[in-house]
Protein backbone atom coordinates (compact mmCIF):
# COMPACT_ATOMS: atom_id res chain seq x y z
CA UNK A 1 0.00 0.00 0.00
CA UNK A 2 1.29 3.58 -0.83
CA UNK A 3 1.87 5.57 2.04
CA UNK A 4 2.34 9.42 2.04
CA UNK A 5 6.24 10.14 0.70
CA UNK A 6 5.20 7.43 -2.66
CA UNK A 7 1.99 9.43 -2.98
CA UNK A 8 3.12 13.07 -2.75
CA UNK A 9 6.19 11.62 -5.32
CA UNK A 10 2.88 11.29 -7.74
CA UNK A 11 1.46 14.31 -6.57
CA UNK A 12 4.35 16.55 -7.53
CA UNK A 13 4.82 14.22 -10.50
CA UNK A 14 1.07 15.38 -11.71
CA UNK A 15 2.09 19.00 -10.41
CA UNK A 16 4.74 19.51 -12.51
CA UNK A 17 3.00 17.68 -15.85
CA UNK A 18 -0.61 17.98 -15.77
CA UNK A 19 -1.37 21.05 -13.72
CA UNK A 20 -2.69 24.20 -16.22
CA UNK A 21 -3.83 21.80 -18.81
CA UNK A 22 -7.11 21.70 -20.49
CA UNK A 23 -8.66 18.15 -20.60
CA UNK A 24 -10.50 17.51 -23.96
CA UNK A 25 -11.20 13.76 -23.58
CA UNK A 26 -11.41 11.24 -20.97
CA UNK A 27 -12.22 7.39 -21.54
CA UNK A 28 -12.64 4.57 -19.33
CA UNK A 29 -12.03 0.99 -19.91
CA UNK A 30 -14.57 -1.15 -18.11
CA UNK A 31 -16.69 -0.39 -14.99
CA UNK A 32 -14.63 -1.01 -12.11
CA UNK A 33 -12.27 2.38 -12.43
CA UNK A 34 -15.37 4.25 -12.67
CA UNK A 35 -16.97 2.30 -9.67
CA UNK A 36 -16.85 5.08 -7.13
CA UNK A 37 -18.62 7.68 -9.64
CA UNK A 38 -21.97 5.95 -8.89
CA UNK A 39 -23.52 8.05 -12.57
CA UNK A 40 -21.59 5.91 -14.37
CA UNK A 41 -18.78 6.34 -16.79
CA UNK A 42 -20.52 8.59 -19.24
CA UNK A 43 -21.31 10.80 -16.98
CA UNK A 44 -18.22 11.44 -15.69
CA UNK A 45 -16.47 12.07 -18.86
CA UNK A 46 -18.82 14.48 -19.41
CA UNK A 47 -18.33 16.19 -16.69
CA UNK A 48 -14.66 16.04 -17.13
CA UNK A 49 -14.16 17.11 -20.42
CA UNK A 50 -13.52 20.82 -21.02
CA UNK A 51 -12.22 21.29 -17.39
CA UNK A 52 -8.75 22.76 -16.65
CA UNK A 53 -6.81 21.09 -14.23
CA UNK A 54 -6.00 23.45 -11.69
CA UNK A 55 -3.46 21.79 -9.18
CA UNK A 56 -2.66 18.22 -7.35
CA UNK A 57 -3.23 18.19 -4.14
CA UNK A 58 -3.19 15.36 -1.57
CA UNK A 59 -3.74 15.16 1.98
CA UNK A 60 -2.54 11.81 3.78
CA UNK A 61 -2.43 9.15 1.19
CA UNK A 62 -5.31 10.55 -0.84
CA UNK A 63 -4.64 12.40 -3.81
CA UNK A 64 -6.78 14.98 -6.30
CA UNK A 65 -7.34 16.76 -9.17
CA UNK A 66 -8.46 20.55 -8.47
CA UNK A 67 -11.00 20.92 -12.09
CA UNK A 68 -12.10 24.00 -13.00
CA UNK A 69 -15.33 23.76 -15.03
CA UNK A 70 -15.70 26.18 -18.12
CA UNK A 71 -18.21 28.00 -15.73
CA UNK A 72 -15.78 28.51 -12.84
CA UNK A 73 -17.39 25.75 -10.60
CA UNK A 74 -13.96 23.37 -8.97
CA UNK A 75 -14.50 20.02 -8.33
CA UNK A 76 -12.20 17.39 -7.04
CA UNK A 77 -10.95 14.52 -9.03
CA UNK A 78 -9.82 11.59 -6.66
CA UNK A 79 -7.68 9.33 -8.08
CA UNK A 80 -7.67 6.57 -5.56
CA UNK A 81 -4.58 4.03 -6.13
CA UNK A 82 -4.95 1.20 -4.52
CA UNK A 83 -2.08 -1.22 -3.87
CA UNK A 84 -0.78 -1.02 -7.35
CA UNK A 85 -2.46 2.33 -9.55
CA UNK A 86 0.43 4.30 -11.51
CA UNK A 87 -0.56 7.30 -13.15
CA UNK A 88 1.36 7.90 -16.24
CA UNK A 89 1.85 10.49 -18.23
CA UNK A 90 2.92 9.18 -21.45
CA UNK A 91 2.92 10.38 -25.84
CA UNK A 92 0.27 9.43 -27.09
CA UNK A 93 1.36 7.37 -29.58
CA UNK A 94 3.17 5.04 -26.53
CA UNK A 95 1.35 1.70 -27.02
CA UNK A 96 -1.29 1.03 -24.42
CA UNK A 97 -0.37 -0.79 -21.39
CA UNK A 98 -2.39 -4.06 -20.57
CA UNK A 99 -3.95 -2.60 -17.58
CA UNK A 100 -5.28 0.36 -18.69
CA UNK A 101 -8.16 1.50 -17.18
CA UNK A 102 -8.61 5.93 -17.74
CA UNK A 103 -6.68 8.16 -20.08
CA UNK A 104 -7.46 11.74 -20.15
CA UNK A 105 -6.34 13.62 -23.41
CA UNK A 106 -5.39 17.24 -23.41
CA UNK A 107 -5.09 20.56 -25.67
CA UNK A 108 -2.22 20.38 -26.34
CA UNK A 109 -1.29 16.93 -27.28
CA UNK A 110 2.16 16.33 -26.47
CA UNK A 111 1.87 13.57 -23.99
CA UNK A 112 -1.92 12.29 -21.79
CA UNK A 113 -2.22 11.27 -18.28
CA UNK A 114 -2.97 7.35 -18.23
CA UNK A 115 -4.27 5.39 -15.18
CA UNK A 116 -3.17 1.83 -14.90
CA UNK A 117 -3.56 -0.70 -12.59
CA UNK A 118 -2.81 -4.09 -12.48
CA UNK A 119 -5.33 -5.63 -9.63
CA UNK A 120 -8.02 -2.28 -10.10
CA UNK A 121 -8.74 -1.76 -6.32
CA UNK A 122 -7.89 1.85 -7.03
CA UNK A 123 -10.09 4.47 -9.43
CA UNK A 124 -11.10 7.83 -10.29
CA UNK A 125 -14.28 10.00 -9.03
CA UNK A 126 -15.42 12.59 -9.06
CA UNK A 127 -16.12 14.91 -5.57
CA UNK A 128 -17.99 18.40 -4.84
CA UNK A 129 -15.13 20.35 -2.88
CA UNK A 130 -15.77 21.42 0.94
CA UNK A 131 -14.86 25.25 2.46
CA UNK A 132 -11.25 23.68 2.93
CA UNK A 133 -10.90 22.72 -0.56
CA UNK A 134 -11.19 18.81 0.63
CA UNK A 135 -13.15 16.37 -1.58
CA UNK A 136 -16.89 15.85 0.18
CA UNK A 137 -16.05 11.62 0.58
CA UNK A 138 -12.41 12.24 2.44
CA UNK A 139 -13.67 15.56 4.57
CA UNK A 140 -13.74 13.26 7.78
CA UNK A 141 -9.40 12.68 7.02
CA UNK A 142 -7.37 14.17 9.42
CA UNK A 143 -4.74 16.74 8.15
CA UNK A 144 -1.27 15.00 7.37
CA UNK A 145 1.75 16.11 9.28
CA UNK A 146 3.44 17.55 6.10
CA UNK A 147 0.46 19.86 5.44
CA UNK A 148 -0.12 23.97 6.50
CA UNK A 149 -2.75 23.04 8.11
CA UNK A 150 -1.39 19.96 10.45
CA UNK A 151 -1.70 21.29 14.38
CA UNK A 152 0.62 19.10 15.89
CA UNK A 153 -0.47 20.24 20.01
CA UNK A 154 -4.04 19.33 19.20
CA UNK A 155 -3.07 16.11 17.61
CA UNK A 156 -1.18 15.44 21.02
CA UNK A 157 -4.01 17.00 23.16
CA UNK A 158 -6.14 14.14 21.86
CA UNK A 159 -3.71 11.54 21.57
CA UNK A 160 -3.33 12.36 25.65
CA UNK A 161 -7.03 11.28 25.68
CA UNK A 162 -6.96 7.73 24.48
CA UNK A 163 -5.98 4.95 26.48
CA UNK A 164 -5.36 2.55 22.68
CA UNK A 165 -1.87 2.11 22.18
CA UNK A 166 0.11 4.54 20.23
CA UNK A 167 0.88 2.81 16.98
CA UNK A 168 -3.29 2.65 16.77
CA UNK A 169 -3.23 6.34 17.07
CA UNK A 170 -0.68 6.97 14.60
CA UNK A 171 -2.29 4.92 12.29
CA UNK A 172 -6.18 6.55 12.66
CA UNK A 173 -6.91 8.53 9.56
CA UNK A 174 -9.01 10.38 12.19
CA UNK A 175 -6.32 11.86 14.21
CA UNK A 176 -3.56 11.89 12.08
CA UNK A 177 -3.43 10.98 7.93
CA UNK A 178 -0.83 9.64 5.80
CA UNK A 179 0.97 7.82 8.60
CA UNK A 180 0.83 4.01 7.45
CA UNK A 181 2.55 0.71 9.11
CA UNK A 182 5.89 1.53 7.70
CA UNK A 183 6.45 5.10 8.86
CA UNK A 184 4.50 4.35 12.34
CA UNK A 185 7.12 1.42 13.14
CA UNK A 186 10.27 3.88 12.04
CA UNK A 187 8.83 7.03 14.04
CA UNK A 188 8.83 5.01 17.27
CA UNK A 189 12.13 3.11 16.80
CA UNK A 190 13.28 7.00 16.81
CA UNK A 191 11.18 7.79 19.26
CA UNK A 192 12.58 4.91 21.46
CA UNK A 193 8.71 4.20 22.42
CA UNK A 194 6.43 0.68 22.32
CA UNK A 195 3.22 0.85 19.72
CA UNK A 196 1.28 -0.82 22.35
CA UNK A 197 2.03 2.11 25.05
CA UNK A 198 -0.80 3.16 25.76
CA UNK A 199 -1.05 6.91 24.41
CA UNK A 200 -2.43 8.76 27.27
CA UNK A 201 0.54 7.50 29.88
CA UNK A 202 3.05 9.02 27.50
CA UNK A 203 3.85 12.44 28.33
CA UNK A 204 2.89 15.23 25.79
CA UNK A 205 6.77 15.68 25.05
CA UNK A 206 7.25 11.92 24.56
CA UNK A 207 4.10 11.88 21.64
CA UNK A 208 5.56 15.42 20.36
CA UNK A 209 8.88 13.09 19.75
CA UNK A 210 6.50 10.24 17.90
CA UNK A 211 4.91 12.70 15.39
CA UNK A 212 8.03 14.59 14.79
CA UNK A 213 9.59 11.59 14.11
CA UNK A 214 6.97 10.28 11.84
CA UNK A 215 7.04 13.58 9.66
CA UNK A 216 10.97 13.75 9.54
CA UNK A 217 11.25 9.86 8.47
CA UNK A 218 8.49 10.72 6.21
CA UNK A 219 10.19 13.78 4.28
CA UNK A 220 13.18 11.84 4.35
CA UNK A 221 11.50 8.92 2.30
CA UNK A 222 10.32 11.95 -0.06
CA UNK A 223 13.38 12.84 -0.18
CA UNK A 224 14.64 9.52 -1.77
CA UNK A 225 11.58 8.89 -3.84
CA UNK A 226 12.41 12.19 -5.27
CA UNK A 227 13.98 10.41 -8.89
CA UNK A 228 10.91 9.90 -10.69
CA UNK A 229 9.92 13.47 -11.18
CA UNK A 230 12.60 13.51 -14.24
CA UNK A 231 11.34 11.60 -17.03
CA UNK A 232 7.85 11.34 -17.66
CA UNK A 233 6.31 8.84 -15.86
CA UNK A 234 4.45 9.70 -12.41
CA UNK A 235 5.23 6.42 -10.32
CA UNK A 236 3.61 4.09 -7.65
CA UNK A 237 4.15 0.80 -7.11
CA UNK A 238 3.60 0.57 -2.93
CA UNK A 239 7.22 0.29 -2.27
CA UNK A 240 8.60 2.91 -0.62
CA UNK A 241 11.20 4.02 -3.44
CA UNK A 242 14.72 3.74 -2.31
CA UNK A 243 14.15 4.24 1.07
CA UNK A 244 13.90 0.59 2.41
CA UNK A 245 17.74 0.59 2.71
CA UNK A 246 17.46 3.36 5.24
CA UNK A 247 14.45 1.61 7.30
CA UNK A 248 15.65 1.06 10.98
CA UNK A 249 12.79 -1.15 12.03
CA UNK A 250 10.20 -2.03 9.54
CA UNK A 251 11.43 -5.36 7.66
CA UNK A 252 14.46 -5.93 10.24
CA UNK A 253 13.75 -8.81 11.85
CA UNK A 254 16.98 -10.11 13.72
CA UNK A 255 19.27 -8.08 12.34
CA UNK A 256 21.14 -5.48 14.63
CA UNK A 257 19.13 -2.47 16.33
CA UNK A 258 21.87 0.51 14.59
CA UNK A 259 21.43 2.21 18.15
CA UNK A 260 21.96 -0.77 20.67
CA UNK A 261 22.88 -3.89 18.62
CA UNK A 262 19.99 -5.82 20.09
CA UNK A 263 18.06 -8.71 17.06
CA UNK A 264 15.01 -6.35 15.84
CA UNK A 265 11.63 -8.14 16.89
CA UNK A 266 8.83 -9.16 14.91
CA UNK A 267 5.26 -9.00 16.78
CA UNK A 268 1.70 -9.56 15.05
CA UNK A 269 -0.05 -6.46 15.02
CA UNK A 270 -3.81 -6.05 13.63
CA UNK A 271 -3.42 -8.83 11.25
CA UNK A 272 0.03 -7.23 10.36
CA UNK A 273 3.15 -6.85 12.08
CA UNK A 274 5.02 -4.45 14.17
CA UNK A 275 9.02 -4.24 14.33
CA UNK A 276 10.82 -2.89 16.84
CA UNK A 277 13.84 -3.23 18.84
CA UNK A 278 13.45 -5.11 22.63
CA UNK A 279 15.68 -3.03 24.11
CA UNK A 280 15.14 0.45 23.27
CA UNK A 281 11.30 -0.16 23.09
CA UNK A 282 10.66 -1.74 26.38
CA UNK A 283 6.62 -3.22 25.81
CA UNK A 284 4.10 -1.85 28.43
CA UNK A 285 3.99 -3.90 31.48
CA UNK A 286 0.26 -5.07 31.28
CA UNK A 287 -2.51 -4.06 29.18
ZN1 LIG B 1 17.91 -0.94 20.29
Amino acid sequence: MPELPEVETVRRGLDAYVVGRRITSADFHGARVVRRHVPGAADLSARVEGSRVAAARRRGKYLWLVLEAPDGHDQGLLMHLGMSGQLLVQPPDASDEKHLHARFRFEDPQTELRFVDQRTFGGVALAELDDDGIPEPIAHIAPDPLEAAWDERAVVARMKARSSGVKRCLLDQSLVSGIGNIYADEALWRAAVHGERPANRLTKPALHRVLGHARDVMVEALGQGGTSFDALYVNVNGSSGYFDRSLDAYGQEGRPCRRCGTPIRREAFMNRSSYSCPRCQTRPRSR
